[in-house]
């Protein structure tokens, strides 16, 4: 980033940063939709391929739309580099690939996202890189499962569907005393809410699918820190394994960021609203949300977050039955697992995200067959409570 722009603010930084306009004059960011670049001459190819000569080859290594995204995200982030991939989940395995070898270990919280967790038991087992999970919110017990091989904390924070929190600060120093990345995946709050580096963390990673398209348009994702480990190592992955991010999806994402900053207040303001409105109701009988003073870790959301982020969960009685009823009693709210998106998503996650796990797995990780999740969208929230209200006798 320009050294002027170091001082400007998330809304300015999300719209202004990145485009570098050309001849043409316009306006708005270009999509350059071409696979590959050409040369002025047989030497310049010749020092490009050596790399003596900087410039774009081939859009598997850079593409021009692309960058414009990956600029912005990582002055939203506050990181040197960004590196975007075709999906979150081609984040966390290129940030794996870089960071780890063959009998390296990984300390995760245990409640995160289901495919990471299949990432690194199913597949990151197989190259003898082996996974132990802390409880999120219990530092002891990270410090507990770090032994001389760990290379790489991997933390999601707020947790899915609970909204419990992981404390940046204490596990970035826990990563620093034990030679470790910290690596945190930022997609629930985004920058506009919580920016880990600054916290002390040492790579980002976002599932740019939700809030960052915040539109529910496209699959993509990214990776934020340093030049050397993003800049230069993540992305040596990328370049050489493929899975990069298209020109089409990146322009979806660039625009999705010019707004990231309002969304994110409006969503955290609705769920704010609507957690409150929910624990009033008289057949609901916990409500998950950082943002409430009964949340056991209300200070340190007002710690390191700036909003308390845009999704609540709460349980209701009669269990899977009136979880189901309320759910499909409503007529408005979609019934999706996704999140991110301007429109509400109501979603069981007891026969959905976590119906994988077995039923005492799930009674250790808190999720009862009567706990709701609920994205908030920025439809006005009288028509959210509406909606909601239909279910409930
Ligand atoms: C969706 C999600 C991912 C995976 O991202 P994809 O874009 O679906 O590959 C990773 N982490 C979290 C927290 C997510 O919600």
């Amino acid at each position: 980033m320009n050294k002027e722009h170091e001082d400007w603010a998330q809304e300015t930084l999300g719209i202004r940063i990145g485009h570098h306009r050309t001849g043409e004059g316009e306006h708005s960011e270009p999509i350059f939709a071409t696979s590959s670049f050409v040369f002025g001459s047989a030497a310049e190819a010749a020092a490009r391929f050596a790399g003596e000569s900087s410039g774009n080859i081939y859009s598997r290594f850079t593409n021009p739309t692309v960058r414009v995204f990956e600029e912005r995200l990582a002055a939203l982030e506050g990181g040197e580099s960004c590196v975007a991939t075709a999906s979150g989940m081609s984040a966390i395995l290129a940030t794996c690939m870089a960071v780890l070898a063959q009998g390296d270990h990984i300390v995760s919280s245990r409640s995160i996202f289901g495919s990471t967790t299949m990432l690194f038991d199913k597949y990151l087992s197989r190259f003898g890189i082996t996974t132990d999970y802390a409880t999120l919110s219990d530092v002891s017990d990270w410090q507990k499962r770090v032994t001389p091989r760990t290379r790489l904390l991997f933390v999601e924070t707020p947790s899915n569907p609970l909204t419990e929190l992981g404390d940046i600060r204490a596990l970035a120093k826990l990563a620093e005393a034990n030679g470790c990345v910290l690596v945190v995946d930022n997609c629930f709050c985004t920058p506009a809410l919580q920016r880990p580096l600054e916290l002390g963390a040492d790579i980002v990673i976002h599932s740019a699918t939700k809030y960052l398209d915040g539109q529910g348009r496209a699959v993509g994702g990214a990776v934020i820190g340093d030049k050397k480990r993003v800049g230069e190592e993540v992305y040596g992955v990328l370049r050489t394994t493929g899975p990069t991010m298209s020109p089409f999806a990146a322009w979806i994402f660039l625009k999705g960021l010019e707004t990231l900053s309002l969304r994110m207040h409006a969503h955290s303001a609705g769920a704010q609203r609507l957690a409150d409105w929910l624990a009033a109701q008289p057949g609901v009988t916990r409500v998950y949300y950082p943002g409430r003073a009964d949340h056991p870790q209300h200070r340190l959301a007002k710690a390191q977050q700036s909003l308390p982020g845009g999704i609540v969960s709460f349980e209701v009685e009669g269990g899977r039955a009136g979880a189901w009823q309320l759910i499909d009693a409503t007529r408005m709210l979609s019934i999706t697992a996704n999140l991110g998106d301007v429109k509400t998503t109501i979603t069981h996650p007891a026969t959905t995200t976590h119906g994988r796990l077995s039923a005492e797995q799930r009674a250790a990780a808190g999720i009862s067959d009567g706990l709701i999740r609920i994205a908030v969208g920025l439809e006005a929230l009288d028509d959210i409570c509406a909606d909601l209200r239909c279910g409930m006798a």
